[in-house]
């Protein structure tokens, strides 16, 4: 049975997968940012952050107005002290700017994960995997994690890189 998918959507509008549908959870972010609205809660901490960049924001809930709109929900449950603000310090900012302040801070990218589904290595062709390797490909740099499916040996003619990085698409 697959797993659902709570925090991204494995596939997302631009890639044609079989059983799609099985790697959607309606509501599952919703679910998973008030289940972590909720255990902060009992922590006594009302900011919360949430690393989604602009390349998630094809996704409407991971729109400015969601977040805003999930803090008015934990204001109407637990009142204006206890309102949990998710703040989105990268949602104004690619995939590969964000790559580009790790590589500023030393993040060491081989310990870091974006595969929507799990496993023990990256698969290679969720959207948040293709993401990330394009991004990379983009930056020229080398990304260290392994991947199951790798999409620009298989399937070149299938990812289609616009000159910006600002605007990475990436087909199917
Ligand atoms: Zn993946």
């Amino acid at each position: 049975m697959p797993q659902p998918q709570f925090l991204r959507k494995a596939f997302g509008p631009f890639v044609v997968a079989p059983n799609k549908e099985e790697h959607v959870q309606p509501f599952g972010s919703a679910i998973a940012l008030m289940l972590m609205a909720s255990w902060a809660l009992k922590h006594d901490i009302v900011d919360v952050y949430y690393a989604v960049h602009s390349n998630d924001a094809v996704f409407h809930d991971n729109h400015a107005s969601y977040f805003e709109a999930l803090h008015t929900v934990t204001v109407e449950c637990e009142g204006d002290e206890y309102g949990v603000t998710f703040h989105t310090p990268y949602l104004s900012i690619n995939k590969c700017a964000v790559i580009q302040k790790g590589m500023g801070l030393g993040v060491p990218f081989g310990d870091t994960w974006s595969c929507a589904l799990g496993g023990t290595v990256h698969c290679g062709v969720c959207d948040p995997c293709r993401d990330r390797r394009t991004s990379f490909e983009i930056l020229g740099i080398k990304d260290p994690v392994l991947y199951e499916h790798d999409i620009f040996a298989e399937s070149r003619e299938e990812v289609n890189i616009l000159e910006s990085p600002k605007h990475i698409s990436v087909v199917a």
